[in-house]
C-alpha cells in the first residue's frame, strides 16, 4: 500500500475517529453494486485510502477543510446500501462516513428535520409518537440514512401516495457544506434543494434535511395470491389506483419470484403470482372484496402490532429486497429498473411478459410519478447470461416505450438516460469548486472543467 496525503490526515486531526484498517476501509468503500455483474467487475479494487466518522458539524468542517487544502478526494457515505457503487471512491481519498452524525431534530405541523446520518427507522421511531411518519420508506429503511436516501435513493413504500422523493413538496430544505479550505454552510429550500438530490454526493455534503411527513397509520400487511398472471396484475393495478382505499405499498411479483421467499413459503402456494400489500385497517375489507373478485385469496395477514412484535415486515420483501432474496437463492440472477408509460402500463407489462417471460421475471412497484400520475415501475429479475444479452433485454424494453433506469452503470447521467438538469453542474461549481466530491461520477462536470481552466 502506498502512503498518500490522505494517510497523513490522522496526524493532523488526531481527535477524530479515523479508520485506517485496510479491511474496514475496503468494506466502507463498497455498497450493493454486486447485484450487477457488470458493476462488480468495473468497480473491483476501487477503494478509499482511509475513512473517518465525524460526530459533529465542527468535526466534518475540519475534515473538509483539510481535504480541500490538500486536494484530497472525499466520498460521503451513509450506510452504504446504494446499488450502483455510489459510495465507492474511484480515485481513493477519504470516506466521510456520516452515520454517526445522526441527531433527530424536530417534528412540527407535518414537517420533520434531522441530521443526514439518521437511520430512516430511527427517524420514524421518533416521529410516530408525535403522530407523523415518513412519506416513503425504502425497503432498506432499517439501515439506510436520510442523507443517503436523498443522495442516492428514489422512494419506496409510500411512493404510491406521495411519488418519489423528487416530487415537489416532499423534501423541503437541505443544509449543506461546501468543500473549500474554509467551508461554508448554506441552506437551500424547495427546488434549489433538489439540485443535490440523486447526485451521489458529488455536489455538496448534506448535513440536515427537512422533509414533509404524513399522519401515522397502523398499517396491516397482507399477501394476496393468484393462479393467473393477468388477474394478479389487474388486481394490483385496480387496488393500487382505487382512490378510496388507503394503502402504503402494492408490490406485484409474478411466478416464480415468490418461490425465492423461503421464509414466507407456507403463505405462497407453488407457482403462484403474489401481491404484497400494506393497507390501512379501514381499507382491508375493500381490498379483500377486490382480491375475491379477481379470483385470488389472502394467504397472510399481520396487524401493525403483530408486525412490530414479530420484527418482520413485508416491506423487506419489496423493492430491491425482492432482488436480494432472489440472489440469496440463485447467484446467477441480476435485475433491471424500468418506468412504464402511465397511459399504457398494463398493455406494456403484458407485452413484455409475452416477449421475455421465463428469462425476465416481472416485479412491479405501483406508485405515483413525480408529476402525480398513477403508474408502475419495474425491478425485473433477470436470469443473467451475458452483458450483451442484458443490454439487449433493456433495449427490448425501450422499444416497447418503457424507460430504463440502468442499474449497471455508476455515472450519475448514465442512470438518468443523460437527462441531467444543467443547474446540477452549476450547483457543483458552488458547493465543490475543486471537484473533490466523489470524483468521476458526474460526467458533465468533467466535460466543463477544461473549458473553465482555459477561460
Ligand atoms: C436490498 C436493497 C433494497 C433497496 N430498496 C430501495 C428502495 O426501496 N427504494 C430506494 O430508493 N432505494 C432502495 N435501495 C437503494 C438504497 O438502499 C437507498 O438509496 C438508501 O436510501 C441509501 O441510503 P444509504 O444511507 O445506505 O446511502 P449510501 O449508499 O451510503 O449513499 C448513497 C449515495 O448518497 C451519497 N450520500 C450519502 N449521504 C450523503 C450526504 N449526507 N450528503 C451528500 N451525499 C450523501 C453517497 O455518496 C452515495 O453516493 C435498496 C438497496 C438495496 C441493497
Amino acid at each position: 500500500m502506498t502512503t498518500t496525503a490522505a494517510h497523513q490526515l490522522p496526524e493532523q486531526l488526531p481527535e477524530l475517529d479515523w479508520i485506517a484498517d485496510p479491511l474496514r476501509v475496503g468494506r466502507l468503500s463498497q455498497d450493493f453494486a454486486w447485484f450487477s455483474p457488470v458493476l462488480k467487475r468495473e468497480l473491483a479494487g476501487k477503494r478509499a485510502d482511509i475513512a473517518v466518522r465525524p460526530r459533529s458539524e465542527e468535526e466534518i468542517r475540519q475534515v473538509v477543510a483539510a481535504c480541500a487544502s490538500a486536494g484530497i478526494p472525499l466520498t460521503v457515505r451513509g450506510s452504504g446500501t446504494g446499488n450502483y457503487g455510489q459510495c465507492t471512491p474511484l480515485q481513493g481519498g477519504v470516506i466521510l462516513d456520516l452515520s454517526g452524525y445522526n441527531a433527530f431534530g424536530w417534528v412540527r405541523a407535518g414537517v420533520g428535520r434531522a441530521q443526514a446520518g439518521i437511520r430512516l427507522a430511527d427517524f420514524d421511531a421518533r416521529a410516530k409518537p408525535l403522530g407523523q411518519e415518513l412519506r416513503w420508506l425504502p425497503s432498506t429503511y432499517r439501515s439506510a440514512t436520510l442523507g443517503g436516501l436523498f443522495g442516492g435513493g428514489f422512494g419506496g413504500a409510500g411512493s404510491i401516495n406521495h411519488g418519489p422523493l423528487a416530487a415537489p413538496g416532499n423534501v423541503l430544505a437541505v443544509r449543506a457544506m461546501t468543500v473549500e479550505a474554509e467551508p461554508q454552510i448554506i441552506e437551500l429550500r424547495g427546488a434549489e434543494a433538489m439540485l443535490l438530490h440523486h447526485t451521489y454526493g458529488t455536489n455538496g455534503i448534506v448535513l440536515e434535511l427537512e422533509v414533509a411527513l404524513t399522519p401515522t397509520v397502523a398499517w396491516t400487511e397482507c399477501i394476496a395470491t393468484f393462479d393467473d398472471f393477468d388477474a394478479a396484475l389487474e388486481f394490483a393495478d385496480r387496488f393500487g389506483s382505487a382512490p378510496g382505499l388507503e394503502k402504503k405499498e402494492v408490490c406485484f411479483l409474478a411466478a416464480p419470484i415468490p418461490e425465492y421467499f423461503t421464509s414466507l413459503a407456507e403463505h405462497l402456494p407453488a407457482g403462484c403470482h403474489a401481491v404484497l400489500l400494506v393497507v390501512a385497517p379501514h381499507s382491508e375489507a375493500g381490498m379483500r372484496d377486490m382480491v375475491a373478485k379477481h379470483g385470488g385469496q389472502v394467504t397472510y395477514r399481520k396487524t401493525a402490532d403483530e408486525v412490530k412484535a414479530g420484527n418482520k415486515t413485508l416491506i423487506e420483501f419489496t423493492w430491491n429486497h425482492t432482488t436480494l432474496h432472489a440472489l440469496k437463492v440463485d447467484k446467477g440472477l441480476t435485475y433491471i429498473q424500468s418506468g412504464f408509460n402511465p397511459a399504457r402500463r398494463i398493455e406494456q407489462v403484458k407485452a413484455l411478459e409475452a416477449a421475455l417471460g421465463g428469462e425476465v421475471m416481472m416485479h412491479l412497484e405501483f406508485l405515483r410519478t413525480k408529476e402525480g400520475a398513477f403508474n408502475c415501475s419495474g425491478l425485473q429479475i433477470i436470469r443473467y447470461t451475458t452483458e450483451e444479452r442484458l443490454n439487449q433485454i433493456m433495449q427490448i424494453y425501450r422499444e416497447h416505450g418503457v424507460q430504463i433506469n440502468n442499474p449497471h452503470v455508476y455515472i450519475v447521467e448514465d442512470g438518468k438516460q443523460n437527462n441531467l438538469d444543467p443547474a446540477v453542474v452549476a450547483t457543483k461549481q458552488r458547493f465543490d469548486p475543486l471537484g473533490l466530491l466523489n470524483p468521476g461520477k458526474l460526467r458533465s462536470w468533467q466535460a466543463v472543467q477544461p473549458l473553465r481552466q482555459t477561460a
